[in-house]
């Protein structure tokens, strides 16, 4: 079954009512369970549940520490081109967002170069984005920069515009392992609102992407909602249902869930539903005990403290000395255009020490492809 048809029998009133009838008991009941279903998830991204986050919390970390162990996994974002012809509203790089800085697609050697460079500081693990521009960006030259990153890292992912499953096919043969697409907001009608113009106004093109990616043979998963569009408690629990059907739907993958959050917008837009911190926390620890098997990543786009704070509570995977510039770690500088404003601008050295600090390893390399080959 299509992720589309679960989620139209999981509709905003419905999931909205079975979140505020939730009773303590439904709470209490979701805490003790050892696999929960989507109405233990209602019950613990209610408004109740967050009154009682310390022993969700206990049982979120009982339940990454049984999984992942006290690790983290590093990894670094790359961008490689900031041109987009799109227009989602709440992006600095939209067409229509009226920054003046530079756009610039990488060349092959300049990709070589900032390689080297977030190479040299110790990573093994490599999200390579783009912005949606085909003509300027298109899948032949996304595939060029896999097998040339793949010289570099151990592991290769990608965030870049929707693709058919053929183009995943081919990704995976140049050594691609990871695909990360967000929904943004399952809501149909926000999602129309912010997504003006291009291709990724297309929801339904968008929302089977990810299943696309899995039977392409794309090894691990990632999807996630930004935060801040939409009742963060609606677009959490579909992000997590979403989760669930890529478990099953792409059995071999690993899946993940990222949690980035709108902080700093362009000036046109205004962030309809601002989450703050507890609700951000409560989100990832409901999610945990929905998932306890899934990675959790949490990006550069949150302060330090908080990021520390998140450490021990359900977090798998965290960037570190970030830049969201194409040519932003050794060519350019702050010359071209940016993504989003990073909060954490710890040095990858800083961030791995905070997270020694809190009792955890950062781990670099957690994938080799010989495990592809049986060996
Ligand atoms: S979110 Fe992606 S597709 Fe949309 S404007 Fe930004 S870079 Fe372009």
């Amino acid at each position: 079954m299509s992720f589309k048809s679960e989620l139209a029998s999981w509709p905003a009133e419905r999931v909205l009512t079975s979140i505020n009838a939730a009773t303590p008991a439904d709470v209490e009941r979701a805490l003790s369970k050892e696999e929960r279903d989507a109405l233990d998830l209602c019950a613990l991204l209610s408004p109740l549940a967050a009154n009682c986050l310390e022993p969700i919390a206990r049982e979120a970390q009982r339940l990454t520490r049984w999984h992942f162990g006290r690790t983290i996994s590093m990894y670094v974002p790359l961008y490689i081109s900031n041109v987009c012809g799109a227009d989602c509203t709440y992006c600095g790089y939209a067409v229509r967002s009226g920054n003046k800085e530079k756009r610039r697609t990488l060349t092959t050697d300049e990709i070589r170069v900032e390689c080297e460079a977030l190479a040299a500081q110790g990573f093994q693990s490599v999200l390579l984005l783009t912005g949606e521009a085909r003509r300027a960006v298109p899948p032949s030259y996304i595939g060029e920069a896999i097998a040339i990153a793949r010289e570099y890292f151990a592991s290769v992912a990608v965030e870049v515009y929707t693709l058919d499953q053929s183009n995943y096919e081919d990704f995976v043969q140049r050594g691609l392992d990871g695909v990360t697409i967000y929904m943004e907001t399952y809501d149909p009608k926000t999602y129309a609102d912010v997504h003006l113009i291009g291709e990724k106004s297309d929801y339904d093109y968008r929302i089977e992407a990810i299943d696309r990616a899995g039977r392409a043979g794309v090894r691990r998963l990632s999807v996630g909602s930004l935060l801040g569009l939409t009742d963060w408690r609606l677009d959490g629990f579909w992000t997590a249902l979403h989760a669930r059907h890529v478990q099953k739907a792409c059995w071999q993958s690993a899946v993940s869930v990222s949690f980035p959050r709108l902080r700093h917008v362009p000036e046109r837009f205004h962030i309809p539903e601002l989450v703050t911190d507890k609700q951000l926390v409560q989100l990832i620890l409901a999610l945990r005990l929905f998932l306890p098997e899934a990675g959790f990543n949490l990006s550069t786009r949150e302060t330090p403290e908080f990021r520390d704070k998140l450490i021990p509570l359900g977090v798998t995977m965290m960037s570190a000395g970030s830049s969201t510039r194409p040519g932003g770690y050794s060519l350019y500088g702050e010359e071209t255009l940016e993504q989003f404003e990073i909060e954490d601008r710890r040095s990858v050295d800083e961030v791995a020490a905070a997270i020694k600090r809190a009792g955890y390893e950062p781990v670099w390399k957690d994938y080799d492809h010989a495990f592809d080959r049986g060996i």
